[in-house]
């Protein structure tokens, strides 16, 4: 059977997050978000954290040369030899090509990348309506993924607040810059014959069966 290594391609709000959390629960394999490991660094108050923070917030890129560090450094441990979701990396051509090396240099080769395609418009309004834990870093969603309670975290009771990088003005120069230097990549990953592109637009049930379905066929492939 063949493993899971896998890129989550698609626009911030997309679900790729949402999606991956699920897929770990079935198949095991470690979730990869650049940006929650960004964000754990900030929240610790790390060197890491404190290098990256304020272009977090301003919806920029953080430097090519901390994540292939960061990516790395991650990919070498042991639990990724079974399979991984790499959710936010890479970002852009220079970091696909980083992402080889990498992966070179550790033996591993990419199973493939799923693109979860969405609408700007769709994912302005998911962006806009998440909501997370800042504690257990729990994803919400104020219309799709309710809490139980009005805004408490499930899990921990802890209030929601939103991400900085997601209040209105910075979601519109997130979005920009995914397409001038993220979208590159779905022709890239085309050429090589890698990208299985998934309609990503319905609930989160009906993402989660699309892609189930896509996973199995890898695996038997
Ligand atoms: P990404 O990791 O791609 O940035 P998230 O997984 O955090 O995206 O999802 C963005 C927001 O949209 C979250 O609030 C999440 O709860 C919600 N969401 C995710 N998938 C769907 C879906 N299929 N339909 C509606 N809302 C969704
Ligand atoms: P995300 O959680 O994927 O939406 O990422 C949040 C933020 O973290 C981004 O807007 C960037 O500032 C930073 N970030 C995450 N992954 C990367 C990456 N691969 N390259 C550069 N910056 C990143």
């Amino acid at each position: 059977m063949k493993k899971l290594n896998l890129i989550f391609l698609g626009p911030p709000g997309a679900g790729k997050g949402t999606v991956a959390k699920d897929v770990v629960e079935r198949y095991g394999v470690p979730h990869i978000s650049t940006g929650d490991m960004l964000r754990d660094a900030v929240s610790a108050g790390s060197e890491l954290g404190k290098k990256v923070q304020s272009v977090m917030e301003s919806g920029q890129l953080v430097s090519d040369e901390l994540l292939f560090n960061l990516v790395k450094d991650r990919l070498s441990k042991n639990d990724c030899t079974n399979g991984f979701i790499l959710d936010g990396f890479p970002r852009n051509v220079n970091q696909a090509e980083d992402l080889d090396k990498i992966l070179k240099e550790l033996e591993l080769s990419l199973t493939a990348v799923i693109f979860l395609d969405v609408s700007e418009d769709e994912v302005v309004k998911r962006i806009s309506n998440r909501r997370v834990c800042p504690k257990c870093s729990r994803v919400y969603n104020l219309i799709s993924l309710k809490p139980k309670k009005d805004t408490q975290c499930d899990d921990d009771g802890t209030p929601l607040i939103q991400r900085e990088d997601d209040k209105a003005e910075t979601v519109r120069k997130r979005y920009q810059i995914y397409i001038d230097k993220t979208s590159p990549l779905i022709r890239l990953y085309r050429d090589r014959n890698q990208i299985i592109t998934i309609d990503a637009s319905g609930t989160v049930d009906k993402v989660d069966e699309i892609v189930f379905n896509t996973l199995e066929e890898l695996r038997q492939d």
